[in-house]
């Protein structure tokens, strides 16, 4: 391969050039690719993959958007249709607090009301203007009542918004998902998706970067998008990240077949193809978290370490993956085991990575207050247990 192992640089991001020439490697080179990603891994975090011990929040499946990828999402009156009642919110939490865990994770459809009546009339029994107002309220609710620390994914969110959630959680996210807005055509993943226009998802990131609030995103595989796509998508993270550094993690997230979606019938990106998506994620971004979903990769996700992963992202010991519930989350005592197996150690953070914290704890609060308990020495969660 024209770019080797010893032509990148420690510690310096690689080009766009050489990130097109790697994503689109050989089969026969892909090893000294893996190499140079898990060396680079081993230089930002080195001997250990950390995960975020979880509850899953849908809030609301019910959205104005229809990515064609999308099994979470409902109509008004679908089976399933729901909207979690505040009891509902702080039992799954209280739940998970005796289990451990340490972020709720609240996922909801974006902005519903815009689109059905009957989540006007459901936000107007339940006291609140619009689904923001009451996500808001679940996430002090969670933060006052329990040891828990909100990360809400809400969709697109104004200056005003990033700024509200902030005060109730000490990170949030929103997947970029890709650059390409091609996919926003007819028959594409993202028709009759309009809070899926890439503009308006980076125009989310700056905006939270600008208040420096520690934040999530990363890009879908195999959703359409060619490897110039997933490279330039990379790119624009890491741009948003060169100007704010406010970018904490890095999700690659891989497309999986689900029955009764608009694209059932479409491949599946390959295990190659993932592989090189993180190793490439890993090399332009260097000592940035990079995570990939175990439960989305099984029973092969151990091969995402070797690509250079340092994350799993929260994984639940309590509640489904709404969003791939046919994907379970492998056991904890499976996952730690496997991840030791490749030579790290499994620790437990919060939502919110150690090296963000200072960010904010800068503000008192009840925010920084229930940060600092949660947090140990290093940043990760202070352990009530073993891991
Ligand atoms: S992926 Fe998100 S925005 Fe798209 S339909 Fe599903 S819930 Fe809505």
């Amino acid at each position: 391969m024209d770019v080797t192992v010893t032509s990148i640089a420690p510690a310096a991001p690689i080009s766009r050039g050489d990130a097109l020439h790697l994503i689109g490697c050989s089969d026969e080179d892909l090893p000294e690719l893996l190499a140079a990603a898990r060396a680079a891994k081993e230089r930002f975090k080195p001997g250990a993959i950390t995960y975020s011990r979880k509850v899953f929040l849908p809030l609301t499946n019910l959205c104005r958007d229809y990515c064609g990828y999308c099994t979470f999402r409902r109509d008004p009156g679908d089976p399933g249709a729901h909207t979690m009642t505040p009891d509902e919110v702080l039992s799954v939490a209280r739940a998970g607090e005796k289990l451990g865990c340490t972020e709720a994770l609240f996922s909801l459809g974006d902005k519903p009301e815009l689109l059905f009546p009957e989540m006007r009339e459901t936000l107007r029994h339940l006291g609140y203007k619009s689904t923001l107002h009451y996500l808001e309220a679940m996430c002090e609710l969670v933060l006052r009542g329990t040891s828990l620390l909100p990360h809400p994914n809400p969709g697109l969110l104004s200056a005003e918004w990033i700024a509200r959630l902030a005060a109730v959680s000490p990170s949030m996210g929103l997947m970029l998902e890709t650059t390409n807005a091609a996919l926003l055509a007819p028959g594409a993943a993202h028709d009759n998706a309009p809070d899926k226009v890439p503009a308006k998802r980076l125009r989310t990131i700056e905006d939270a970067g600008k208040q420096n609030v520690p934040f999530t995103t990363g890009l879908l595989i195999g959703i359409g998008e060619s490897l110039e796509d997933r490279v330039d998508t990379l790119l624009a993270i890491r741009d948003m990240n060169d100007r704010y550094g406010h970018i904490q993690e890095v999700i690659v997230q891989n497309f999986r077949v689900k029955p009764a979606i608009p694209m059932a019938n479409w491949p599946e990106p390959t295990r190659g193809e993932m592989l090189r998506a993180v190793a490439v994620a890993r090399l332009l971004l260097p000592n940035v978290n990079i995570q990939a979903p175990p439960n989305l990769s099984a029973p092969y996700y151990d091969d995402l370490m070797d690509a250079g992963i340092n994350d799993w992202g929260g994984v639940s010991p309590l509640t489904p993956d709404f969003i791939n519930p046919e994907k379970p989350w492998p056991h904890l005592e499976q996952l730690r085991l496997r991840t030791e197996a490749k030579g790290f150690t499994l620790q437990q953070r919060l939502p919110v990575y150690p090296e963000f914290i200072p960010a904010v704890t800068a503000k008192p609060g009840l925010l920084s207050d229930k940060l600092q308990a949660a947090a140990d020495d290093r940043g990760l969660a202070r352990m009530k247990r073993a891991a």
